[in-house]
C-alpha cells in the first residue's frame, strides 16, 4: 500500500531508540491516516524501551505516568509534531469497571501491543528505519488485516468483538465516531456485537461519551453517525430524547419526520462547516416536537416546542457535562429559533427585544440555525433574501440600547438624582428605563433619561411595580404575537 513519509522528527526519535538497542514503530492512528493518504493529527511511537530508558535517551521529555507514555518535545514548527508520545509496548489490561484499565502491563513485543488495540485499522505499526539507511525500508506490521479493511472501508474489532467491547465499552462509541469520520461501514460481526452490548455504555462516564459525541458531530457527515447510533441502539445512552422524533410525522407543511428533519438540519450545518454550537442547536431545535404534538395528520400542531425544546436541550447537554455557558447558548438558540423575520412586518422594537434576549454576538448563529431549519425541511423556497434583510436590520439596530449597560445613565447617576441608596431598586429603575428605550431608542439620551428617572424616583413602589409589570407583559405579548403569526404562515392552522 502506498503511504506518505514519516516526518523527520519521528524518524530521529526512532533512530535514537534503535541506536540504543531498542525497537521503534509508529503505531495506531498515524499509521491508519498515512495509509489513507491523510496527514496524521499526531504521531505515536511504540517501543520495547521502558519509561526510564526513554527519559534517559530524551532529556527534553516529560513523563505523565499515564500508560507509561513519555512525551518527547521536539523543535518542530508544526504543532502536530512538537510533542511526540513514546509509549512502551503494553499488553491488554483488565478493565474491571469497564472504564479504566486497572493497571498497566508492559509487553515484550510489538505484536502483543497491537493485539490490545481496538480496531484492525488502528492496530497496525510501521517500523521506523534507521535514518542512516540509504533506502529506508518501511515495513507495515499488519496482523489483523487492517490494510484490507482500509481498502474495504470497514471498522472491524481486533479479536472477539464481544470480548473487546466488554473490556472497554467506550469502544462502542469510538467505532461509530471513526466510521463517521472516515465514512467507513462497521463490519457486520462487529456491528452485531455492538448492538448486543449497547447497554455497557451505561457504565461509561459522561465526559468520555461527550468527547466522542463531540468529535462525531464535528465530522463532515455527522448525520450519518447519529443514524448509526440509532441503528445500533446506542442512542439511548447518548441522547435518548432525540429518538423520540423517529417516525413522528409532522403536518401538511412538512415532508420529513421530526427525526429526518433534525438530521437534515445538522447535515446542512456540517456542510457549511458551521461551529459546534450551531450544529447542536440545528440538531436539537425541534427535539421537543414529539412531546408538543397535538392532533394527527396534516393539521397537527407543535405549540411550545421552542420553549420545551430549550429546556430539553439544557437537560441533555447538562447530562453530558458540557460547560454551562455552552449549554446556555445552545439552549438559547433552540428557544428563539422561531424568531419572526418578515421584513415588511417585523417591528424594530421587537427585533431589539430579540437582540436583548439572544445577545447581539449570537444573532448570526441564530440566523444560521434558522437557515438549517429551512434547508432541513427540504422545501427551501426562494426566501434567503428576507434573512439577508433581517441581518441588515440587526446590523442597523446594533447600536440601539438592548441592555442596561448600553443606557446613557449609570446606576451612580440614578442614585445621585433620586437619592435612592444602593440596592435592588436602582436596577429596577434602570430596567424600566431600558424597556422604554427599547421601544424608542431616541429616549437613550442623558438629559431625557435624567428627567425620566426623576419622575420615576417620585413614584410610589406600587406605581413602579405596575410599570415594570406592564413592560414585561409587552415583551411577552410581542413574542407571542410573533410566534402566533409564524404559526399562521408556516405550519399550523
Ligand atoms: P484520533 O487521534 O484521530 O482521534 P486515534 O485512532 O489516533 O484517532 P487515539 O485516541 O489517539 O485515537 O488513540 C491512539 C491509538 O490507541 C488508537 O489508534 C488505537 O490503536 C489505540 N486506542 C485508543 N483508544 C483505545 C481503546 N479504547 N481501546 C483500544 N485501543 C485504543
Ligand atoms: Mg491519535
Amino acid at each position: 500500500m502506498e503511504h506518505g513519509e514519516i516526518p523527520k522528527e519521528v524518524g530521529a526519535i526512532g533512530s535514537r531508540l534503535i541506536e540504543a538497542g531498542f525497537e521503534a514503530y509508529a503505531v495506531g492512528g498515524c499509521v491508519r491516516d498515512m495509509l489513507l493518504g491523510k496527514v496524521p493529527a499526531d504521531w505515536d511511537i511504540a517501543t520495547n524501551a521502558r519509561p526510564e530508558d526513554i527519559q534517559r535517551l530524551f532529556p527534553d521529555s516529560f513523563y505523565e505516568n499515564k500508560f507509561g507514555t513519555v512525551t518527547v518535545v521536539t523543535t518542530s514548527k508544526k504543532g502536530s509534531l512538537r510533542h511526540i508520545e513514546v509509549t512502551p509496548y503494553r499488553a491488554e489490561t483488565v478493565y474491571s469497571d469497564r472504564r479504566h484499565p486497572d493497571n498497566i502491563k508492559f509487553a515484550r513485543t510489538i505484536e502483543q501491543d497491537l493485539k490490545r488495540r481496538d480496531f484492525t485499522i488502528n492496530a497496525m505499526a510501521l517500523q521506523i528505519p534507521e535514518i542512516r539507511h540509504q533506502k529506508p525500508d518501511f515495513k507495515v506490521v499488519d496482523l489483523f488485516g487492517g490494510q484490507k479493511d482500509i481498502e474495504d472501508k470497514l471498522i472491524r474489532a481486533v479479536g472477539n468483538p464481544e470480548e473487546r467491547f466488554k473490556e472497554d465499552a467506550l469502544r462502542l462509541l469510538r467505532a461509530v465516531r471513526i466510521a463517521t469520520q472516515l465514512d467507513f461501514d462497521i463490519e457486520p460481526h462487529t456491528a452485531r456485537a455492538m448492538a448486543k452490548h449497547a447497554n455497557l455504555l451505561q457504565a461509561v462516564s459522561a465526559e468520555r461519551i461527550r468527547d466522542e459525541f463531540s468529535k462525531l458531530v464535528m465530522s463532515d457527515m455527522p448525520e450519518r453517525g447519529i443514524e448509526i447510533l440509532r441503528e445500533l441502539q446506542l442512542l439511548p445512552y447518548v441522547m435518548k430524547e432525540l429518538e423520540e422524533g423517529y417516525g413522528i410525522g409532522q403536518n401538511k407543511h412538512h415532508i420529513f419526520t421530526v427525526w429526518e428533519h433534525n438530521l437534515n438540519a445538522l447535515k446542512y450545518a456540517a456542510e457549511k462547516k458551521w461551529p459546534f454550537d450551531v450544529r447542536l442547536a440545528a440538531l436539537l431545535h425541534d427535539v421537543a416536537k414529539p412531546r408538543c404534538k397535538s392532533g394527527d395528520g396534516p393539521d397537527s400542531t407543535f405549540y411550545g416546542h421552542d420553549v420545551v425544546g430549550a429546556k430539553m436541550a439544557t437537560q441533555m447537554l447538562g447530562r453530558l457535562k458540557y460547560p454551562k455557558d455552552f449549554t446556555e447558548k445552545v439552549s438559547k438558540l433552540v428557544r428563539y429559533h422561531l424568531f419572526y423575520y418578515n421584513v415588511d412586518e417585523v417591528t424594530e422594537s421587537s427585533v431589539r427585544r430579540l437582540i436583548a434576549k439572544v445577545g447581539l454576538e449570537d444573532m448570526e448563529d441564530l440566523i444560521r440555525v434558522r437557515i438549517c431549519d429551512r434547508i432541513g425541511s427540504g422545501v427551501p423556497k426562494a426566501e434567503p433574501y428576507k434573512l439577508r434583510h433581517f441581518r441588515f436590520l440587526v446590523e442597523k439596530l446594533s447600536r440601539d440600547p438592548v441592555s442596561v449597560k448600553m443606557l446613557r445613565l449609570k446606576g451612580d447617576d440614578v442614585m445621585k438624582i433620586t437619592g435612592i441608596p444602593p440596592g435592588p431598586k436602582v436596577g429596577f429603575l434602570l430596567n424600566i428605563l431600558l424597556e422604554e428605550a427599547i421601544d424608542d431608542p431616541t429616549l437613550n439620551q442623558k438629559q431625557k433619561l435624567e428627567k425620566r428617572v426623576n419622575e420615576l424616583g417620585a413614584m410610589s413602589d406600587e406605581e413602579l411595580k405596575k410599570l415594570a409589570a406592564d413592560a414585561k407583559k409587552k415583551t411577552i405579548a410581542l413574542e407571542e404575537q410573533e410566534v402566533g403569526t409564524i404559526k399562521k404562515r408556516h405550519w399550523v392552522k
